[in-house]
């Protein structure tokens, strides 16, 4: 490995005047380091100047609002949502989703930010290959070793997005906040995640210098009930080979809002607005959630080894969808 200045900083306005005192290109900042050490270990980033933002404690709160918002900053871990009872009486769908990632110990280190931006598991992406995400002209998991990657094509790129919580983001609505030198934005989750093109091949669009300071859920209404499912090809330690995440509301007997997101399947969250579509202003029956859990799907061009992919994110969407309901057995 080459060699590289660490500099650590204890709050956001010093890694943002570090941030904009860099070179964009070779400099990165570090939280947990869980996904951007074995990056760094493996070549595929290299950087003059890492940036550790871990001891920025403002950076590391999770709390409801009064009006029923909850903020989570950016250094929040995900074994602190995790372990957080009013999270997990509130909003479920939340700690479901990151109880399941990785591993406790990961899940100590692992931060809310970090878990945003982190990198494609594609083994192509972090293999020596040349692949098109790291600059080459071929996606080789298209004729390759595809088991893992997604079903809806969203361009070159066949990977599919790691994260747990984003697809439970996208799902509440929930907002990230980013500061820069030249000041402060936010944007819906579901914008920071964007496929990879030719010319941003990565799986997030952030400006040069920009930090993520905060995430944001709206509040719900207080008849939403979500969930998040995950399959795994083993209990723990996995990504998802698929999982879905479902927010419903509902009202004198029928949904009012439905969200409805699937991770693992496309290059970033795949929210499936005509299955929001169908199930909104209906009451919620088992053969409404098969039909809007087919429609989940509608549009899938599984690979040779990841055909299973389809079937199991139809069937995670529609238990998700009557989970939510309090339709399914035992979660009422
Ligand atoms: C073995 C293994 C299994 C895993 N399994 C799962 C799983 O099942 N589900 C899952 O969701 N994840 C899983 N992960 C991924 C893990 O959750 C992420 O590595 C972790 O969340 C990244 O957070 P971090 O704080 O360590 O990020 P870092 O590694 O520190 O940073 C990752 C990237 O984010 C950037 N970054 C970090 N914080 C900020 C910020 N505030 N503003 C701007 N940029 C920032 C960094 O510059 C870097 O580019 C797994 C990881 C491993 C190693």
């Amino acid at each position: 490995m080459r060699p590289f200045e660490h500099l650590t900083v204890q709050a956001s306005g010093d890694a943002i005047a570090a941030l904009a005192q860099s070179d964009g290109d070779t400099t990165r900042l570090i939280a947990g380091g869980t996904d951007l050490l074995p990056l760094l270990k493996d070549g595929l980033v290299t950087v003059d100047r890492l940036i550790d933002i871990k001891p920025a404690r403002a950076l590391r709160h999770l709390a409801f609002e009064d009006d029923g918002s909850l903020r989570i900053g950016a250094l929040t871990t995900l074994a602190e949502i995790e372990r957080s009872a009013e999270v997990g009486e509130r909003l479920p769908i939340l700690v479901q989703a990151v109880a399941d990632a990785a591993t406790p110990q990961l899940r100590a280190m692992a931060t809310v930010g970090g878990n945003l931006l982190q990198r494609s598991r594609c083994w192509y992406y972090r293999g020596p290959f040349n692949c098109w995400l790291k600059g080459g002209e071929t996606c080789y998991m298209r004729n390759g070793e595809n088991k893992y990657a997604a079903i809806f094509e969203q361009g070159p790129c066949r990977s599919a997005h790691p994260s747990d919580l984003a697809p439970a983001l996208v799902a509440l609505d929930a907002t990230v906040t980013l500061e820069s030198a030249s000041g402060a934005r936010t944007l819906p989750v579901a914008e920071l995640l964007a496929p990879p093109t030719a010319d941003e091949r990565i799986e997030y669009r952030l400006n040069p210098g920009e930090l993520i300071t905060e995430i944001r859920i709206p509040a719900q209404s207080e008849n939403a009930r979500g969930v998040y499912l995950k399959a795994m090809d083993r209990r723990s330690w996995a990504f998802a080979l698929v999982s879905a995440a479902a927010q419903l509301t509902i009202e004198d007997g029928k949904v009012t809002q439905a969200r409805l997101v699937l991770g693992g399947v496309a290059n970033v969250p795949w929210r499936v607005t005509d299955a929001e579509t169908l199930l909104q202003g209906q009451p919620l029956t088992p053969e409404l959630a098969a039909k809007a859990a087919e429609l989940a799907v509608q549009g899938a061009t599984p690979l040779t080894h990841n055909r299973y992919k389809a079937p199991m994110a139809r069937e995670l969407a529609r238990r998700a969808v009557l989970m939510a309901a309090g339709m399914w057995p035992g979660n009422g």
